[in-house]
């Protein structure tokens, strides 16, 4: 790859042997992928502590840290002591990170001015738009990501407040998912005002790769007339990465790319990633982690029951923002009442 060879783009350090896996060799092809800023280091650590003590000291996955400006030395030294495991450092492509020639810079520009006077959220800020475009169409294709098959994404100040006594990873891949998530949210309509249209274009455009099950009907309201807005909320996600390399996915990136939203609005990563697994896969290829505790500010995914004694939890289970229970979140009981494989119901019929 050209942007890649020949440039001191990438370091790769931290190669201590592994003690639970001694030869190198692990279950799965898995990594812990971040995109982060230098100047969130310290929210980084503190993120990594969290996933080292309920999680990866027992398993040493690796880490891949991502970033649009190279990493500084501070950052590189203050995230590989967090950790025994090997940390990798990826500086992103700029064609990955800047404005398709499809795109009308100024016009953007303006759009961004109006969505900030319409309280469009992030809809002002341009790195996120750059960001969430990134997250949509280029993260996978980092050549650090070429050796793994899943990842699991996390962010500077995410905090992992229950213990991980299973390995999620190899659930995911002995269970053949290819998508997974803690917590499901309505997006704010006003930042994919045109998005539904553009999936409806899609679906007629390119119905050969539209599979007869689906998850339609969970972002499906009124007949198909509308969005639900229902998304997976994408700061925690782990996922196949054969998913998003997929034919598929990337037409379906293509598409949704040619049609600006991503700078004329704020498509957000978290809603295309959604589409695509309602689009392209079926319940029984997406995995709950119901009981994996979990924090984003100002969500929070705490066990219920039993689950928060025994897994030693430090979250508050009846907090308003806890998803387990608040209606807000309830994007995720609509997807407890998809039909299954083996259910004989209508899968025209509507949910909502
Ligand atoms: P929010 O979760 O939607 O409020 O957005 P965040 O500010 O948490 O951004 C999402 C993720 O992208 C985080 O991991 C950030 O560190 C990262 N991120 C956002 N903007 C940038 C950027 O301009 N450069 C880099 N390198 N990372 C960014
Ligand atoms: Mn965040």
């Amino acid at each position: 790859l050209q942007f890649w060879d020949g440039f001191k783009f990438t370091k790769t350090i931290n190669e201590v042997p592994d003690m639970y896996s001694p030869n190198g060799t692990k279950p799965v092809k898995a990594a812990f992928v971040i995109l982060v800023r230098n100047t969130e280091l310290i929210g980084m650590r503190k993120a990594m502590q969290s996933i080292e003590d309920r999680f990866n000291r027992k398993h040493n996955y690796p880490y891949v840290f991502l970033n649009d400006v190279p990493f500084t030395e501070e950052f590189i030294e203050g995230t590989r002591t967090m950790t025994r495991a090997k940390t990798s450092y990826g500086l992103i492509p700029k064609e990955h990170w800047s404005y398709p020639d499809h795109i009308d810079v100024d016009l953007a520009k303006q759009k961004y001015k109006e969505m900030g006077e319409n309280s469009v959220h992030y809809g002002a800020t341009e790195s996120y738009h750059l960001m969430c475009n990134f997250q949509s169409g280029y993260f996978f294709r980092h050549p650090l990501l070429e050796e793994y098959d899943y990842y699991w994404r996390i962010e500077p100040n995410v905090e992992y407040p229950c213990d991980i006594d299973f390995d999620p990873f190899l659930h995911m891949q002995n269970g053949n998912y290819k998508y997974s998530f803690t917590i499901t949210l309505y997006e704010y309509p006003n930042t994919i005002p045109t998005i539904w249209s553009a999936v409806k274009e899609f679906i007629e455009t390119y119905p050969e790769l539209i599979p007869e099950r689906n998850a339609f009907q969970w972002i499906a309201r009124d007949g198909g007339k509308k969005y639900t807005g229902c998304h997976f909320w994408s700061n925690f996600e782990i996922a196949d990465l054969r998913f998003f390399r997929s034919k598929e996915y990337i037409t379906f990136y293509d598409f949704l790319s040619s049609k600006g939203g991503f700078f004329y609005e704020r498509w957000g990563d978290a809603v295309v990633h959604s589409l695509a697994v309602a689009l392209f896969l079926q319940k029984e290829d997406v995995y709950w982690f119901k009981d994996l505790g979990y924090f984003h500010h100002p969500w929070t995914n705490c066990p219920l029951g039993d689950e928060w004694i025994k897994r030693k939890c430090t979250c508050t289970q009846d907090t308003l923002l806890n998803s387990q229970t608040h209606k807000y979140a309830e994007c995720g009981f609509v997807w407890d009442k998809l039909p299954g494989k083996d259910d004989k119901v209508d899968l025209n019929e509507p949910l909502y």
